[in-house]
């Protein structure tokens, strides 16, 4: 049985944990034990199930939040707050989804002259969950919680560069419900193949990049087996000329920036300014992100931004670097140095804002997943909109106005899944604000009535009142009216 072993991307020589990867015949047993047990879970009441899941929540105690967020940060170099952050937010979200199902999965009844007619959600059956490295217990617990509150069983496939916290966090969830019912496997392309075609599973639940969600897409197709994917974003935020700009709200899009090293879905990834504002807003963002943005250790307290998560990211963001340069932008480091020592041996890339970049420029029109950030400039709304538009994907955007109203007016204008006004990325959120891409950004929704609704198929049980004993027949081949 082959290894997975996760180096430090802080301290690169230092292994951190191993799992055991799961090979095509253990995929195969866990997804069957999967589907023994989620037929007896979706027999139960809806309501045991939400006692069964309550009790399984408060499993999750502060302590073990603690231990999940030092293990996420060691093999991922979030920093600590914000790792064990991750982990109790997720565990909010499960209480949101019990809270939220008995009104959200309630069957629906009519009963008239038209005869009776019952809509209830029934769940598919064993979902698959593949999801990436960068949040891998909250885009875990967006699929988990929802699934299994509908009366599914769920096999979760995080990424081999982030597989520990994830497997620590829900192997104690698990412990409090049913045998099967949430599982964990490891692996690659191979194991997540196996997962995605395996005949028992019946839905498939993806968040992470374009390149895997094709080959996904199109294994899946071959089953014909329903997808939900979540995918990369390249969000602009838009300052228009009227907008707030004090300390916190450049402390705002700065962490919205960079936070976690930029490697965010939702984060801000290209940034418009009005002409009449470009100099103000350069040079405060610049000084707010040389107060708030601290590079080093993400152990240590006080550090916003750890390094990125592999040696392979960080060569990729310091060729993008040059080749920006190299276009012309004009490159500026910002952020404060903690320890240049361990800077200088681990995976970091120094945070910078680039001016002056083409459109065209890699840095503009693609995802970055890095703290690489452009500031663009613009002249007017009309021609800032189509800038923004202008892209094959549609994850996030934001608008910065004093004006809610016209804030509001230009989000309506963007084709983009989810806008928020006057701050971007995690500071935006809502647990009951549907999230997810238009465009190739992907399908379907996370958080939200619309995240519990994935998890579930409507199915239709219908006696029309002609032809029940006593009514009025009718023809055998009418159409119904
Ligand atoms: P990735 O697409 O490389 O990998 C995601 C998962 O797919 C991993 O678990 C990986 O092992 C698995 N996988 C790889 N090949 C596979 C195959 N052939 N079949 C089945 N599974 C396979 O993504 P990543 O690098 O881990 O994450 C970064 C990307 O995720 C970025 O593009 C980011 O924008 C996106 N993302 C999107 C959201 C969102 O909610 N929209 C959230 C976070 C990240």
């Amino acid at each position: 049985m082959s290894m997975i072993v996760r180096e430090n991307p802080t301290f690169p020589d230092q292994v951190v944990g191993q799992v055991d990867e799961t090979s095509a015949a253990g995929i195969d047993a866990v997804v069957k034990a999967a589907d023994v047990a989620q037929i007896a879970w979706a027999a139960l009441e809806l309501a045991d199930r939400c006692r069964i899941l309550s009790a399984a929540a408060d499993l999750l105690t502060d302590d073990v939040i603690a231990s999940v967020g030092r293990a996420m940060t060691l093999e991922l170099g979030k920093p600590l707050q914000d790792a064990k952050g991750e982990a109790a937010y997720s565990r909010l979200l499960l209480r949101t989804n019990i809270a939220d199902a008995p009104t959200v999965l309630a069957p629906h009844v009519i009963d008239d002259q038209g005869g009776r007619l019952v809509r209830r959600q029934v769940p598919f059956g064993v979902v698959a969950a593949i999801t990436p490295w960068n949040a891998p217990i909250v885009l875990s617990m967006l699929k988990v919680g929802p699934a299994l509150v509908s009366g599914n069983a769920i096999v979760v496939k995080p990424s081999p560069q982030a597989p520990l916290a994830v497997t620590e966090y829900f192997s104690v969830l698990a412990s409090g419900l049913p045998t099967g019912l949430l599982q964990v496997v490891h692996g690659g392309p191979e194991a997540g193949e196996a997962l995605v075609t395996h005949p028992l599973v019946r839905k498939v639940a993806f968040t992470g990049g374009d390149v895997v969600a094709r080959h996904i897409g199109a294994a899946a197709a071959r089953v014909i087996t329903p997808t939900v994917m979540e995918l990369g974003g390249n969000d602009a935020a838009i300052f228009l000329d009227d907008a707030l700009l004090d300390d916190t709200a450049f402390e705002r899009i700065v962490m919205a920036t960079y936070m976690m090293g930029g490697q965010v879905c939702m984060a801000s990834k290209r940034i418009y300014v009005s002409r009449s504002r470009y100099d103000e807003f350069v040079q405060g963002f610049v000084a707010a992100a040389n107060r708030v943005v601290v590079v080093g250790d993400p152990m240590i307290e006080g550090v916003t931004v750890g390094p990125v998560v592999s040696r392979a990211a960080q060569e990729r963001l310091e060729a993008l670097a040059a080749s920006s340069a190299a276009a012309g932008g004009e490159v500026i480091d910002v952020g404060r140095i903690a320890d240049e020592v361990v800077v200088a041996g681990g995976y970091f890339v120094r945070p910078r804002v680039v001016l002056g970049l083409p459109d065209a420029a890699p840095l503009v029109c693609e995802e970055q997943f890095g703290p690489l950030v452009p500031i663009q400039v613009y002249d007017g709304l009309d021609e800032v909109i189509e800038r923004a538009n202008s892209t094959e994907l549609g994850l996030g955007a934001s608008v910065w106005s004093a004006d809610e109203a016209k804030a509001f007016a230009v989000a309506q204008r963007l084709e983009a899944g989810f806008v928020f006004i006057n701050t971007h990325n995690r500071t935006g959120m809502s647990p009951r604000a549907p999230f997810g891409g238009v465009k190739k950004s992907g399908f379907g929704r996370e958080y939200g009535d619309e995240g519990l609704l994935e998890y579930v198929q409507n199915v239709s049980i219908h006696a029309p009142a002609a032809f029940r004993p006593g009514g009025s027949g009718g023809s055998a081949n009418a159409y119904p009216v």
